[in-house]
């Protein structure tokens, strides 16, 4: 079976802004799903704001393996059960890759657990990509840099926690830096953040990006993810050992009583 991906997109900028309109005529979310769907490994669907519970359904997430979400202007309009079961998907083993301004979303923040802070420009600089991990699965196929010709700027400090892996650095024309690809593990789900991908410049139209997009999607596939019962690291109590104990008290709680956790 391929690996199920469902890519989510506030899709508003490209209903209100003609450039952005006119580099994403599928919005930004059908352009990646048919980047992915270019290649047999993958079954790409969208998800977007607009539908009800955003598309985002408990039946929905139960068949996505992996989720993309882009979001810059409507962060606050996500509903807050939405992100609540998003996060319970990567706990249970969905892989997720956060792209660009993403960085700001509620399920990002809510999966670093921190501010989520940083610098940034808009003046279509040169982005140059070097790769820090050149053996990593995310960087398959990818020259030791490659740049893209119009970005915006984000800049350290990036308030995230620190990330299992680095596999990408950027540097901007105007002189900053920025980790721009990194890893997490949260639960049993993959996280990956990636940085470009400004709305107003034609980023998921590169190849290199492209070849990124892919990888990364390959790299968050957890297959036991879907096997997995998702209350597999149950939050319930163990009243039978597998030694014998002797039982010292004082017990502060008892047998069969609620809303004990
Ligand atoms: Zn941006």
């Amino acid at each position: 079976m391929p690996i199920r991906v469902t890519v989510w997109n506030e899709n508003i900028h490209e209903q209100e802004n003609k450039v952005v309109a006119d580099n994403y005529p599928l919005g930004i979310h059908g352009t990646i799903a048919a980047v992915l769907n270019a290649d047999p490994a993958f079954a790409a669907t969208t998800a977007t704001l607009q539908e009800p519970e955003h598309g985002l359904t408990a039946e929905r997430l139960a068949q996505t393996d992996v989720l993309f979400w882009w979001g810059h202007a409507a962060h606050g309009d996500v509903d807050d059960a939405v992100v609540e079961r998003v996060c319970e998907a990567v706990w249970s083993g969905m892989g997720m890759v956060f792209l660009h301004s993403a960085h700001f979303s509620k399920p990002f923040k809510r999966l670093m657990g921190t501010a989520c802070n940083l610098t940034w420009r808009e003046a279509g600089e040169r982005e140059r990509l070097w790769l820090t991990s050149v053996s990593h699965p995310i960087a398959a196929g990818l020259p030791d840099h490659f740049e893209l010709e119009n970005e915006e700027m984000y800049g350290e400090p990036f308030g995230v926690p620190e990330p299992l892996e680095t596999v990408f650095i950027s540097w901007f024309s105007g002189g900053e830096v920025f980790r721009s690809g990194l890893t997490y593990k949260r639960g049993a789900g993959n996280v990956f953040y990636f940085r470009p991908g400004h709305e107003t410049y034609p980023t998921y139209h590169d190849a290199n990006v492209q070849t990124v997009l892919k990888n990364a999607a390959k790299w968050a596939f957890n297959p036991a993810a879907r096997i997995a019962d998702p209350g597999a690291a149950p939050n319930v109590p163990v009243t039978e050992a597998l030694e014998p104990i002797e039982e010292r008290g004082p017990r502060l709680h008892h047998d069969g009583e609620e809303g004990y956790r």
